[in-house]
């Protein structure tokens, strides 16, 4: 898009260019020139000021902002929804939502969701013995449902059987039919009574990137004649009522409300028909999938949805109203796992912007020809075309100019060309490539091969940041996330750039942007003036802590849990990033032993280091072993 002709951008500028108000209006607008956060009966706080802050007691980007009141405001609105659509349809039974720790299991986030949303009777969801063993001690409301997901062993059944002991309502969920002999041996054993859940392989499935999560080729679940059996067995053995959950999952950010709906019918259809058989099951999870707007567009595209939280709870409450009472089946207590729309919102990964290339940027001055006469032919052909890119001319400049370049590179393997004559050509190359875009823009319709241009001619700005750290799901599935720079907002952005981070890792880079009819190519950023610029990365908070990688040992990043009050906030804890010691330990090494080695490797090379230089080599190496993973531009080593 263009910015707006102004000579002041306005905040309504800036949010409009980064579309803010389509996936961020709940939480987050723009003051006074900043990116601020706010929520109901909280003052309005600059992300910026917060980083400031933080700086000034030694904390350094990269980093993660943490709102925990945002999780909260999440969980409201959702059972809010349901509450809403409970109420307007007349439906007999409740909802209960149960929080799927894998989305994002850091602490701050689980115990939110556990203390928080007791009031609302919120669950969590394990999918393995070691998540089971952190749900198991959380402060959830006793009704909560403590769904035990994913593949199990004996001793997964035995610590989910002694939550029943302890009082809490686990379920344990059979994903596959060989699970049930299991359950019920090792329930025989411990002498518990199980509460078993059955997941259901639907024919329904979803859409986007998840689509192979359901459909009859699904990973996990019953099919409807092991179904079956799994209720006769069980009636037999007169636990008919032991088999308390119907579950199904037809994948995660499901962009189609029409996907969900069918994938309902269908599971509602399953649990009446359960009733049927006589077997009473009191729980319809309905699992996750409840999309995050990514870029806004409010489209079945596969990082946004054409639906919102209350439609989507209507559309649960009032299909599995619909398909009951067709069957004449009571209502059962409606779940969601939604995992995603819970916690997207609460981080923002924030990180600052060290350099930039690109070529449009300020060129180094090459030397002049000593015979200005003597230009070589084709760099004189290049400065005529460059006075001669107009509407009518472009295509044709674009082509010839790429053709003497083509020829350019030719000579110079065959040694026909210097370096200098290259650099000539390259540079003015580039800046024909600038004139034909700034005539492109301007054009109704933009040929197929031109609309690469203005990422090739886009900066690169280089970002203090890992993206397999910090953005694992946009190098991994090209996931999109909400950028933008977190100040001067108030000033028009008037560059055009790609982001790529300090990883060696040529994928390390994003180069794929929100926007509300496709995909930007580039973000617009301002120039970098040599004060510290900054960037923040939205709706981060599922997945990606927890898929985050440690490729080049860049470790986890600062964190900082904020709390808005009402005339500001407080940092209600900051966890330090990982320290290279920690990395680098978790690949196998020691960092004593490490040490022992270099002291080994100095004295053998005893003969060329004077003592002085070994205590500098030795002091700076246990520096960087304590240091950050990240660029520490201020931090300074002794000696
Ligand atoms: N439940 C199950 C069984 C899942 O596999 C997942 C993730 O794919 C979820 C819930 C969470 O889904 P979402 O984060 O889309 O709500």
């Amino acid at each position: 898009m263009t910015v707006t002709a102004k000579s002041r951008f306005s905040a309504a500028d800036a949010e409009h260019l980064y579309h803010l108000p389509a996936w961020g209006k709940d939480y987050f607008h723009i003051k006074g020139g900043k990116l601020c956060v706010q929520l109901p009966g909280t003052a309005p706080v600059a992300l910026e000021d917060i980083l400031a802050d933080l700086s000034a007691k030694g904390r350094s980007l990269p980093l993660i902002l943490r709102f925990p009141q945002i999780i909260e405001d999440r969980l409201d609105k959702l059972n809010g929804a349901f509450a809403k659509a409970i109420d307007e349809s007349g439906y007999i039974g409740t909802y209960q939502g149960v929080y799927p720790v894998k989305v994002n299991q850091r602490r701050v986030v689980v115990e939110t969701i556990a203390e928080y949303g007791a009031k609302y009777r919120t669950g969590l969801e394990a999918g393995s013995k070691a998540e089971l063993a952190l749900i198991l001690v959380q402060d959830v409301h006793p009704d909560a449902l403590i769904c035990c997901n994913g593949f199990k062993d004996d001793d997964f059944i035995r610590l989910a059987l002694w939550g029943r002991r302890l009082g809490k309502n686990v379920v344990v969920t059979l994903e596959k039919y060989s699970e049930l002999d299991r359950v019920l041996r090792v329930a025989k054993e411990m002498g518990v009574r199980p509460a078993i859940g059955v997941r259901f392989k639907l024919h329904a499935k979803g859409s986007g990137k998840w689509e192979s999560s359901g459909g009859d080729d699904a990973k996990f679940g019953l099919t409807a004649s092991e179904l079956i059996n799994a209720a006769e067995q069980l009636k037999n053995l007169g636990l008919a009522d032991a088999l308390e959950l119907l579950h199904c999952h037809v994948g995660s950010q499901l962009t189609d409300i029409r996907n969900i709906k069918v994938a309902t019918r269908e599971a509602a259809r399953a649990y009446a028909e359960l009733h049927k058989l006589g077997v009473g099951v009191k729980y319809l999870d309905l699992g996750g999938g409840l999309a995050v707007d990514y870029d806004g567009s409010k489209t079945t595209f596969y990082v946004s949805a054409n639906y919102g939280l209350q439609e989507y709870a209507d559309t649960l409450v009032w299909t599995v109203l619909e398909a009951c009472e067709q069957a004449d089946a009571p209502h059962p207590t409606i779940v969601t796992e939604s995992g995603r729309a819970l916690t997207a919102h609460h981080a923002v990964f924030c990180l600052d912007v060290i350099d930039a290339t690109g070529p449009t940027r300020s060129r180094l001055e090459l030397p002049k020809p000593s015979d200005p006469s003597a230009e070589h032919d084709l760099i004189r052909d290049l400065r005529e075309l460059l006075g001669n890119v107009t509407v009518k001319t472009y295509q044709e400049v674009f082509n010839e100019a790429a053709s003497i370049k083509a020829t350019m590179h030719s000579l110079f393997e065959l040694g026909y060309l210097g370096l200098l004559e290259r650099a000539h050509i390259e540079t003015l190359h580039n800046e024909i490539l600038g004139r034909v875009a700034a005539v492109v823009k301007g054009l109704e319709y933009i040929p197929d091969e031109f609309t690469a241009l203005p990422r090739s001619l886009a900066d690169k700005y280089v970002g203090n940041f890992s993206l397999f750290q910090a953005l694992p799901d946009h190098w991994a599935i090209g996931a999109l996330f909400p950028i933008m720079p977190l100040h001067r907002l108030d000033e028009p952005p008037t560059r055009d750039a790609t982001l790529v981070d300090i990883s060696c890792d040529s994928d390390g880079k994003i180069e794929t942007f929100i926007d509300l009819r496709d995909v930007g190519k580039t973000l617009k950023v301002h120039e970098l003036t040599g004060e510290p610029y900054h960037l923040g990365v939205f709706l981060a908070g599922a997945y990606q802590d927890v898929l985050a990688n440690a490729h080049n040992l860049f470790g986890r990043v600062n964190e900082a849990h904020i709390r808005l009050t009402e005339d500001g906030y407080t940092v209600e804890l900051f966890v330090n990033g990982q320290k290279a010691q920690r990395v680098i330990e978790n690949m196998g090494y020691e960092a004593p032993q490490l040490r022992t080695w270099l002291e080994e490797v100095i004295s053998e090379a005893d003969a060329n280091l004077s003592k002085a230089e070994r205590e500098a080599l030795l002091r700076l190496y246990d520096a960087e072993l304590v240091g950050y993973t990240y660029l520490e531009a201020l931090r300074t080593v002794p000696g």
